[in-house]
This record gives structure tokens, sequence and C-alpha cells, in this order.
């Protein structure tokens, strides 16, 4: 099929690589010519999932993260997917506002951003497997 592009990348789950999943998704992106605003949209939402693994997935011990990126025509595909804890009622996670960890400064926001900023949020887990959210969005011209 024409104009379709796939990448796929795996990084232990620190902080510090929140950096490279943000610029690794930007970078991977730029064939498509997606506005500043866009670009700026998707980096973000790749940051939530991404933070999600490293704090809720893995509770903070290290372990692997797989971003995968597809294109489509003009529609980004993303995956972030982690082999952790998993989570019990996913649609109860993705509410506003719901966290499970209030106490370290978490605000329950992560999966309405990537709602806000992506053009469709989806989530598959299971509870001591892990979770995979995968992400879409069209980039317009
Ligand atoms: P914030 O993102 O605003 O800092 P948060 O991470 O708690 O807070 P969300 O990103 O919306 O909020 O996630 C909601 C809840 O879903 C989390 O509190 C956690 O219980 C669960 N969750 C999200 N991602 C994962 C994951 N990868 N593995 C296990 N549980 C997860
Ligand atoms: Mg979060």
């Amino acid at each position: 099929m024409e104009n379709t592009n796939e990448m796929t990348i795996v990084f232990d789950s620190r902080p510090v690589n929140e950096g490279l999943a943000r610029v690794t998704v930007a970078a991977f992106c730029t064939q498509l010519n997606p506005t500043l605003e866009e670009v700026a949209d998707i980096k973000t939402a790749v940051s939530e999932a991404v933070t999600n693994c490293i704090i809720h997935g893995y509770e903070g011990k290290v372990h692997k993260i797989r971003l995968s990126c597809r294109l489509r025509g003009r529609e980004l595909l993303i995956d972030v997917a982690d082999e952790g804890v998993g989570i019990k009622d996913v649609a109860k996670a993705m509410e506003p506002m719901y966290t499970t960890k209030p106490e370290k400064d978490r605000s329950g926001m992560g999966f309405t951003f990537m709602e806000a900023f992506m053009d469709e949020v989806s989530v598959e887990s299971q509870v001591g497997k892990g979770t995979i959210v995968h992400m879409k969005k069209a980039i317009r011209r």
C-alpha cells in the first residue's frame, strides 16, 4: 500500500526516556507535514501514555516500554505498551480526575488529555499482564 510506514522502539521505563518517546514520535510524523500544534498535541499524548507506564504500569521499577507508530494515508496510529500491573476497570480509569495515586500529586487527567489531543484513544488491559494504549490522529493538510 502506498504511503504506509511503520516503526517500533523499545526502551527502559525511566523518566529520562519520556523525552526520547516525544521526539521520536515527532520525528516520525514529520513526513506528513503536520502543523506545530498537531506535533505538540501528539507529543503531549505520548508523554501522558509513557508516564503512565512508568508510574502506574511498572510502579517505578525498570522494565520495557514499547512505542509503535504507523502511518496509514494521512492517519497516524500510535501504540504505547507495557507489561506491568494492568488496569482492573478501564472505563473508570479513563474518567476525568480519576487517579489511583492522589498521594503522588497525580491529577487523574492523563487519559482526558490523550482523548482531547488525539482523534481516538482506546485501551486494552489485563490485570497482571499489562496495558496497551492505542491512539489515532488524522493529520490534515
Ligand atoms: P495524571 O496523568 O493526571 O498525572 P493519573 O496518571 O493518575 O494522573 P490518568 O493518566 O488519567 O491519571 O490515569 C488514570 C488511572 O489509570 C491511573 O491513576 C492508574 O490507576 C491507571 N493507569 C493508567 N495507565 C496505566 C498503566 N499503564 N498501567 C496501569 N494502570 C494505569
Ligand atoms: Mg497519567
